[in-house]
Formats: C-alpha cells, structure tokens, sequence
C-alpha cells in the first residue's frame, strides 16, 4: 500500500479487503506515514487493514513516491517503523522492500523484527537498472544471513499482468504470489484484471493467506543470503 492516506485509494482498497475475489484475503504490506503526513488516521486505517487480512510493512527509504533508498543505513529506517508498528500495537508479519530494495543488513532486520519477506521476485522487474541490488527466487526458502540468522522468504511470482496472462495457461509453480499497488486501483482496466485474475486463480487453485501460507512453509531450499543477489 502506497498511499493509504488517500481516500479513493483507500475505499478502493476496502472494497477489495471485503470482497475476497477468488476467497483470497488480500494481505495489506502498507508504507508507515511519512513526515507530514496524518499518522493518527494511518494507524487507524492500518487496524482496519490488519482486522481483514495478514499485515505487513513496507518500507520506501527515499520518499513517498521513491521507494529505494539513495544513502544512509537502509537496515536502520526498517528497525525505526518496525519498533513504531509493535509499539502501536501493529505486529506485522511480512516485509517487503519498496522497488524490490533488500540487502543483507535489511534482511538481517527484518529475521530480528520476526518478519517473513517477500521481497524477492521470480521475475526481474523491468524498471531495475542493470545490477540493481535485487533477489530473484522460484520458490519459498530460507537464507541463511551468515552469522547464524536465517530469514524465511516467500517470493513474489505474479503482477496483475501475469496473474491476468495465467488465465491463458497452467500457473507452473507450486505458489502463486501475485502483488499489486493499491494505486493499481484507481484504474479501472487493471483493477477489473486483478479481480478478474484472482477469481479465476481461485477457481484453480487453494486459496491461502500469507500467514496459513507461513506456517505451514517447511522449505526444502536453504541458500546464501550473499549467493542468491542478482
Ligand atoms: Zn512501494
């Protein structure tokens, strides 16, 4: 979630929380608010989030509207909102980085605050530079962060546009994971993609949540934190 602070988006996003196409609960990764922005209807905004689906942080180091951090000690501000999120009463149990962004201190972070991640993608997206620090994985695994930590990671498989294309042929993976931005709401082609994508998804196969997902994760893969950087 991007701009939950933004009441069409918002009701938008409600709207699709409520309805569950194809029986998913749709997992809310929200953006905390940043300077000036109005925290006390977040956190109100975030309960609602977090009473319907699974909840989750997602950081942008830059700005609002600039996901990947440009300086400075990315681990650092994920430490600071997910401290904020458990001290408002908020535990999320995912994190994803915004623009894809993890790197070994951010995963470490993220292991210590007890979240799973979802950063990694089984695509490369197509905005990143070449060697843009990102993580591409198939399949859920453990990464070992090398100091003993190890951090569970459920990669991100779909977009709209490929959850949409599926319809077309077999989803060949174990787990289909398909993110969108809330903003993808506010158009109306894409929106109607994604329900229309969900429904069908639902209809092939057992709809979960991030968190029964979770649990009941005992992935065979354990890989290097380090190795796995593309
Ligand atoms: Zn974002």
């Amino acid at each position: 979630m991007e701009r939950p602070l933004d009441d069409d988006v918002w009701r938008r996003f409600s709207a699709l929380q409520e309805r569950r196409p194809g029986g998913f609960a749709i997992a809310a990764l929200m953006r905390p608010p940043a300077e000036g922005e109005n925290e006390e209807r977040w956190l109100e905004r975030a309960r609602e989030a977090r009473g319907r689906a699974p909840f989750g942080l997602h950081t942008h180091w830059t700005a609002p509207d600039h996901a990947r951090p440009t300086g400075g000690d990315p681990a650092a501000l994920v430490r600071e909102q997910g401290r904020w999120l458990d001290s408002m009463g908020l535990r999320p149990t995912f994190f994803c980085g915004g623009g894809w962004y993890i790197d070994e201190g951010v995963a470490g972070m993220v292991a210590d605050l007890g979240y799973a991640d979802c950063t990694a993608t089984a695509f490369r997206p197509g905005y990143l530079e070449p060697g843009a620090p990102h993580l591409q994985l198939e399949e859920p695994a453990w990464l070992e962060l090398g100091d003993g930590r190890r951090l569970l990671e459920v990669p991100t498989t779909h977009s709209i546009g490929m959850l949409a294309r599926g319809v077309l042929g077999p989803f060949g993976r174990q787990i289909v994971h398909a993110y969108f931005h809330d903003t993808d709401l506010l158009d109306r082609r894409r929106a109607a993609a994604l329900r229309f994508g969900l429904r069908f998804l639902g209809l092939k196969r057992t709809a979960k949540d991030l968190d029964e997902l979770q649990l009941g994760l005992r992935p065979e893969k354990t890989m290097s934190f380090a190795n796995r950087r593309a």
